[in-house]
């Protein structure tokens, strides 16, 4: 009798997360801890807007709120708000959503190796990733399947997503090109831009940045994600072109504690880009949403869609490079 009884707990706990073989999708409720009537106090329904939602799961470890609290990743989204709203872009959010989730789901490897190539430099970065596509691993395509829930505007929104762990991957090599080794590396936030995995992420899941740090000092790591996700850039600035981690002052897009979005040419038409994004859309005077342009390829940097707002570089070779003849 009282092995049935555990045996029935455990079924209980097992059907929240699997149903019938398919993913379990969480229950999300809107989280009333968070008025998000206050934070969108400030939107003006005829300018620039992106919608974006939050889930933040209710079952992660308590050690993980007390690091990430709820409260920090609003302040982080507030900051986000200020960033953006300097270039003319302001962000709605959706809601607050809560539920507990299948722990599988917590930390993730979000990237698969087995197709990444090495930088061999002759073709910047940004072609070699139309080239060769960043490809999502199947933990992180079915975590972001089972906890974005369905919606018309899926492709539109962005989604961030709470995980306590997400790790990504890239090649490195310490005698100048020879010999690579993969390097896993523990994300704060990723961004999972089309212009590094092109269709290799189905649209309805485009919009997912998981967050799984806090920047208590700046509170940057959602805006500087969003900058990936909306000007659909990496990391670059000015006359710095794009490698994988620089550290710099000024721009949003590097790894410091700036927040400038430049426009022009010298500023590698930021701004401009970020006016094209998809994710953006205003209402009409008669109430209408207009949505931009979607993207006219897979959404690669020199995706038709950007037109002449583009900025060609060389690739960037190792001093020295060795191959093994
Ligand atoms: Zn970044």
């Amino acid at each position: 009798m009282k092995h049935r009884i555990v045996t029935t707990v455990l079924l209980l706990g097992l059907s929240a997360y699997v149903v019938g073989g398919e993913p379990s999708r969480p229950s999300w409720q809107v989280n009333r801890a968070v008025d998000s009537t206050t934070v969108n106090a400030d939107i003006r329904p005829g300018d620039p807007t992106v919608d974006v939602g939050i889930y933040y799961p209710s079952n992660l470890d308590e050690s993980y709120k007390e690091a990430v609290p709820l409260q920090g990743v609003i302040a982080e989204f507030q900051r986000a708000k200020e960033v953006f709203s300097t270039a003319g872009v302001q962000l709605n959010l959706l809601w607050v959503k809560s539920a507990e989730v299948d722990p599988k789901h917590f930390s993730i490897v979000a990237s698969n190796t087995n197709n990444e190539i090495p930088s061999d430099g002759y073709a910047n970065m940004y072609i070699e990733a139309s080239r060769n596509p960043g490809a999502l691993s199947e933990a992180a395509l079915e975590a972001f399947d089972a906890l974005i829930e369905e919606d018309e505007r899926n492709a539109r929104t962005v989604y961030i997503m709470v995980l306590q762990g997400v790790y990504t991957s890239y090649f490195d090599t310490d005698d100048n090109g020879r010999n690579w080794t993969p390097r896993l590396v523990r994300t704060g936030g990723l961004s999972f831009p089309s212009y590094i995995h092109g269709g290799n992420i189905p649209d309805r899941i485009r919009g997912v940045i998981t967050l799984t740090r806090q920047d208590s000092e700046n509170y940057r790591i959602i805006a500087h994600e969003l900058g990936h996700k909306l000007m659909n850039v990496s990391h670059e600035y000015m006359e710095q072109s794009p490698q994988h981690e620089i550290v710099g002052e000024g721009g949003l897009m590097l790894y410091g504690a700036g927040t400038d979005i430049p426009s022009g040419k010298e500023g590698r038409w930021h701004k401009e880009r970020l006016h094209l994004s998809p994710y953006i859309y205003r209402i009409s005077e008669s109430g209408q949403r207009i949505t931009n342009p979607d993207y006219v390829e897979q959404g690669f940097y020199y995706d038709s869609l950007y037109g002449d707002k583009v900025v060609h570089f060389e690739g960037i070779r190792l001093e020295g490079e060795k191959a093994k003849d």
